[in-house]
């Protein structure tokens, strides 16, 4: 597991810029550098992100709740607050430093909205503060790739399993929390067969989740893709060298078949009633001084 270090930030809240079609985010918030979940295809080991040793360390911020607490007053505009971009903030960290629990504490004083993306039933530990917040607004997203835990554990190694994260689902749903499901990445090979993607959906609507939101396909750029390459080797063998061949050196690589898989998938969703957007936060609210 990666060695736990503190780092001072300058700051903690960040603009999104433009419009985030896809959860409604105005602010970005992430409380630690570096992510010991371990998945395989994690995006955030690019080198653009420039986050050094992302499987041998996680930075803690360590004054990022004071940060919080002078910047959140500043926000003139109530808009949603984002955690989980870059890492997960249930990761096994947060068990012992509760750094996103006490920033949900803060930010539920000050009535913001929340949206969080994790694949840890840690979170449910705050669902009392999930459900205040959720009086303006709060959303749990779980990243699911794959129905099948045994495939989970080779490919998100150090996270909780899929069926722990629908089981997780189930709870929060049942409190009447806003649930749901990234279906994303879909990785090539792996976890494109049909099969993979309607059980995922069926098992979604069976724990209650309201949405899932498809990216089918996954990324590959510098240092995300040698890694990659070199758990697929540990893994599958074989299977490298068929995506050097398909995938060269392209930064997105798409699912085989994704017209007829993305279809099936939006059947099912219609089907069953599934939203395949999250239902957003309203943003653009100025904030009222009477409530504050
Ligand atoms: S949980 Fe997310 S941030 Fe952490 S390793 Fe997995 S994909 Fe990366």
């Amino acid at each position: 597991m990666p060695v736990v270090k503190y780092i001072q930030a300058k700051t903690i809240l960040s603009h999104v810029k433009g419009k985030d079609d896809w959860f409604g985010l105005k602010y970005n918030m992430n409380l630690y550098r570096g992510c010991a979940h371990g998945c395989i295809y994690c995006d955030s080991r690019s080198e653009c992100y420039q986050i050094g040793d992302f499987d041998g360390e996680v930075l803690v911020k360590e004054n990022a709740l004071e940060l919080l607490k002078k910047e959140l007053p500043k926000k003139r505009v109530v808009g949603t607050i984002g955690f989980g971009s870059m890492n997960d903030p249930y990761q096994p960290v947060e068990k012992d430093l509760n750094m996103t629990g006490q920033a949900l504490e803060i930010i539920s004083e000050w009535k913001m909205p929340v949206h969080i993306i994790t694949k840890s039933d840690l979170v449910l530990r705050d669902i009392k503060l999930l459900k205040e917040i959720g009086k303006i607004y709060s959303a749990v997203t779980f990243t699911i790739t794959t129905a099948d835990d045994e495939l989970s554990k080779i490919i998100e190694p150090h996270s909780p399993t899929s069926s722990e994260r629908f089981r997780a689902i189930g709870i929060l749903s049942a409190t009447g929390i806003l649930t749901g499901i990234t279906l994303m990445p879909v990785l090539p090979f792996i976890t494109d067969s049909e099969e993979n993607i309607l059980s995922i959906v069926e098992k979604a609507k069976e724990a209650g989740a309201k949405y899932i939101i498809p990216s089918f396909g996954m990324t590959l750029r510098d240092r995300q893709r040698e890694y990659f390459y070199g758990r697929l080797d540990a893994h599958f063998p074989g299977l490298s060298e068929k995506y050097r061949q398909k995938y060269k050196n392209y930064y997105s690589a798409g699912t085989p078949g994704y017209k007829k898989l993305s279809k099936l998938f939006f059947d099912k969703c219609t089907e069953l009633g599934i939203l395949t957007r999250i239902p957003k936060f309203s943003p653009g609210i100025e904030r009222q001084e009477t409530l504050f």
